[in-house]
């Protein structure tokens, strides 16, 4: 039996067709402005969010890290989400990057509002930090999978644009969120000042991260790439592969939320379970019984054929993927149904 890898979205390896479009790419040194594939790639993603400009980056960190270097100064305060990834996954590095401190807030499942963030906004006083920027998720990773619909960014977007705050959209999973709200990436640029979007989650490119915004923070913003060691020669091969991903793999993403919701309807009948937070893409987060804890829990479906991970003690997560068959889910239901702890 093979196993059935729930631990995330990035475990995926290349199709035999995206391997193939990898191989044809056309490339060049792309530090020299010569790649045409990842110029293809960035352009394709700017004109899809109706962004000015993009820049491919080797992972979501960098595009991320770059984005809130961009926006901010020294002594700047970014705000976010207590669970943001650009706060607690990125190595701390806002501090290290662009010495600017955190103003963190506690979302509902990690989604902001106006509400919420007008206060947190420090006035004009040279004791404070100056808040420069608001940095959202979508879709929240901690908050399982949680999307913003573009409703309840737009007066989020109002807010910053009266403040003068400028607005980072995290989007490693966005297309998770288009797909499950159907609001339009093409609406998406009107509101954010930078969207960073992963090809390496859900859509199953090997690697690569894109960072769209204006004309001139893109070229402010390659600059930092270099300075951070993300200038890449003959990038095309990936990009070849973020192309082939977004023709073909967007769509489907509808299958993997499908996936999570029949694990997290199985998660709500298991006998081991205490609760399941609603399911809205390809994220399922369950709470263990009080009497058993994550740990136990993730190793007893380890030697089942299920790999997962947990995220606290008493939490475990499960994400589905384009590796994740019908045929593994229904395997993994008639696992998660028969277990007795
Ligand atoms: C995965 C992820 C990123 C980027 O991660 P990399 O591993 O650096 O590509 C950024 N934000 C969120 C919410 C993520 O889940």
């Amino acid at each position: 039996m093979n196993n059935i890898d729930f631990r995330s979205d990035t475990v995926t390896k290349p199709t035999p067709e995206m391997l193939e479009a990898m191989m044809q790419a056309k490339v060049g040194d792309d530090v020299f402005g010569e790649d045409e594939t990842v110029k293809a790639l960035e352009e394709k993603l700017a004109k899809l969010f109706q962004m000015e400009a993009a820049l491919f980056c080797p992972s979501g960190t960098m595009s991320n890290q770059i984005a809130i270097k961009c926006f901010t100064q020294p002594m700047d305060e970014v705000i976010c989400d207590q669970t943001a990834h650009v706060y607690r996954y990125e190595g701390g590095g806002i501090a290290y990057n662009s010495l600017a401190s955190v103003r963190l807030l506690y979302g509902e499942r990690g989604i902001l509002t106006p509400q919420l963030i007008e206060p947190e906004i420090n006035a004009e006083n040279i004791h404070y930090p100056t808040s420069s920027l608001v940095v959202l998720e979508n879709t929240v990773n901690k908050g399982g999978g949680k999307c913003y619909t573009l409703d309840q960014i737009a007066p989020i977007n109002e807010l910053c644009a009266e403040k003068n705050i400028k607005l980072h959209l995290d989007g490693a999973r966005i297309f998770n969120a288009l797909v499950a709200t159907g609001d339009q990436a093409a609406d998406y640029g009107q509101y954010f000042d930078g969207i960073s979007v992963c090809l390496s989650k859900g859509l199953g490119a090997p690697v690569g991260s894109v960072f769209l915004s204006t004309k001139p923070i893109i070229k402010q913003a390659t600059r930092i790439r270099k300075v951070l060691g993300g200038g890449m020669r003959q990038a095309g091969f990936l990009a070849a592969a973020g192309i082939y991903a977004l023709d073909h793999h967007v769509n489907r993403l509808a299958i993997d939320h499908q996936h999570a919701q029949a694990l997290a309807d199985a998660l709500e009948q298991a006998n081991f379970v205490k609760n399941v937070m609603p399911v809205e893409t390809n994220i399922v987060l369950f709470d263990v019984r009080d009497d058993l804890d994550s740990a136990t829990v993730t190793s007893v479906l380890a030697k089942k054929g299920i790999m997962c991970n947990s995220t606290s003690n008493q939490t475990i997560r499960f994400v589905t993927h384009l590796d994740v068959s019908s045929a593994m889910i229904d395997q993994a239901i008639e696992i998660i149904e028969t277990l007795k702890l």
